[in-house]
């Protein structure tokens, strides 16, 4: 190779270092799209809660994921699904698999315009981040799924989503939360299915940590793919 040529590689491949899109949250894997200070930051703490939790069974974020926010008019223009209806359920953060993007409210708009967390709870930074963790999981595992040539079961996906979300939930906010269906349980693995996920959600979602404390392995079977899930509709006590 001649000196000319070693010296215009070199200089190429410079070039090409310093254009290349720097990680964001110390995760090659993770780019946050936002100028805001405070809405990175929360960002990347939702990631480094979401990484904690999903290290424990050894899986991490390995396909890129962008992070964005969305405000007040731009919430509708997001809230898209796939097929392309539009949701009406209010929801303070998403997950869209493609691209793979999870999009939050940003902490920039009021708190009485914001979602309210769980159906009921103020939106603050700590709900935020925990939102960011729970979208970030639904990224881990989708990806995880169509590697085995799977489509994420929705209700799996979400106990996943929302034991890291409560899992790393810092006090008091967790208690809040919990509070808000003090008696709601799991009565078994088989009752994570679609109809006991969809006749209310954030119910499930404070069911889910309560189960998880109990069979803190379901976690990291689902994750591994070895619990699918029954659609048979076992009703939740
Ligand atoms: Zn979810």
């Amino acid at each position: 190779m001649s000196r000319l040529w070693s010296s215009t590689m070199l200089l190429l491949l410079c070039t090409l270092a310093a254009t290349t899109v720097q990680p964001d949250c110390g995760t090659e894997q993770v780019l946050v799209d936002t100028d805001d200070v405070g809405d990175r930051r929360v960002a990347c703490s939702g990631v480094h809660r979401a990484l904690k939790s999903l290290a424990s069974c050894e899986y991490t974020i390995s396909e890129t994921l962008h992070i964005r926010f969305m405000a007040g008019g731009d919430k509708e223009k997001f809230i898209v699904q796939e097929n392309g209806s539009y949701t009406n359920v209010p929801t303070s953060g998403y997950y869209l698999r493609k691209p793979s993007c999870v999009y939050v409210e940003t902490r920039r708009m009021p708190v009485a315009d914001r979602t309210p967390a769980f159906g009921h709870l103020p939106m603050s930074d700590e709900l935020l981040i925990s939102t960011v963790a729970h979208e970030v999981t639904h990224h881990v595992h989708h990806h995880l799924c169509a590697s085995r040539g799977r489509v994420a079961p929705r209700a799996a996906s979400e106990y996943l989503a929302y034991v890291v979300q409560l899992d790393t939930m810092a006090e008091p906010k967790r208690s809040e939360v919990l509070d808000c269906w003090p008696s709601a349980v799991l009565p078994s693995r088989q009752a994570v299915n679609h109809f006991v996920w969809a006749s209310n959600p954030p119910r499930f979602g404070v069911m889910a940590y309560r189960f998880h404390q109990a069979d803190p392995g379901f976690f990291c079977d689902i994750l591994a793919g070895r619990y699918h899930a029954s659609d048979r509709g076992i009703p939740a006590q």
